[in-house]
């Protein structure tokens, strides 16, 4: 790769180490932020998730890849320990780009790419809406919101929803409750849903007043939105694997 950029976590720690890489690369790449190939973010899973965001109109000339300022990530693949290992590898491993699915959420107003999940929440009220698989009517669920993760965000959210793990990335979304009501009067599936990328989520509501959408680390209001689609994008985030660290690892490392 020619040229790269640095996305870094606004801590002492990660600008200091966002400058050794700066003092590293400079003499084997350009600095390009404008039109990077490779991004390294710099910071935790959440500066990733702001990276990508940040590149998302080129996600098809872009890489990214992350060294984490905390304990080890889900979206990141070194730690701040290893850094002279990342340099190494950068200088002279040969890499490869692996894919992460992403999800297309479009309402009547908007479309937006998500990494982790789009949220759709409510506090105020008990938000009521129809939610269909493919068109076919599956439920009207009430509760606080519904949350639809990748398998890269079912670390995230999700998982503090009771939502499954996903291992690989196979364009899987997870549909789960948020704080559902389910008594005699209202019924809602109650589990997490996994669909693959054959299929698609459509939720509607008369009234989405109150609840907000979260994308990933964004939020949106949902004034005149009265329906959102969900399915796995067509477009992804192309990652470089540098150095491979399994799934069962980063689970023990972050969760056992
Ligand atoms: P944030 O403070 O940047 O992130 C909240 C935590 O989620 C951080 O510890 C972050 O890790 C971690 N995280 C982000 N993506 C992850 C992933 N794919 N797997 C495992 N952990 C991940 O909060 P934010 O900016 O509002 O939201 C960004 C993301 O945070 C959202 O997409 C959401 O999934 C997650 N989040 C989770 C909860 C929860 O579990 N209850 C609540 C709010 C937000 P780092 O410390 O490494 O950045
Ligand atoms: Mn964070």
């Amino acid at each position: 790769m020619q040229r790269y950029t640095i996305v870094c976590k606004q801590d002492s720690t990660s600008q200091m180490i966002s400058k050794q890489l700066r003092d590293a690369f400079d003499s084997l790449m350009t600095y390009d932020e404008m039109n990077p190939e490779m991004v390294i973010s710099v910071g935790g899973d959440g500066t990733m998730l702001y990276s990508v965001h940040m590149y998302k109109h080129m996600l098809d000339s872009v890489a990214f890849v992350g060294l984490h300022t905390g304990t080890l990530g889900f979206l990141t693949d070194y730690q701040k320990e290893e850094i002279e290992q990342f340099i190494n590898d950068v200088y002279h491993k040969d890499y490869t780009i692996y894919n992460r699915y992403l999800l297309n959420v479009t309402t009547n107003k908007e479309t937006y790419l998500a990494l982790n999940e789009l949220r759709i929440e409510n506090n105020m009220r008990s938000q009521v809406l129809d939610v269909y698989i493919d068109d076919e009517f599956l439920e009207t669920f009430r509760g606080n919101g519904l949350c639809v993760c990748t398998s890269s965000g079912s670390t995230a959210y999700n998982k503090s929803l009771g939502g499954a793990v996903i291992c690989g990335d196979n364009g899987l979304m997870q549909l789960s409750e948020i704080a559902g009501i389910h008594h005699n009067a209202y019924r809602s599936l109650g589990s997490s849903l996994i669909l693959d990328k054959s299929h698609q989520i459509h939720f509607e509501s008369q009234n989405f007043e109150n609840s907000v959408l979260g994308i990933d680390h964004l939020v949106y209001d949902l004034k005149d939105v009265n329906c959102i689609d969900v399915k796995i994008s067509n477009q992804c985030a192309r990652f470089v694997q540098l150095k491979h660290v399994s799934m069962i690892e980063r689970l023990k490392r972050a969760f056992l």
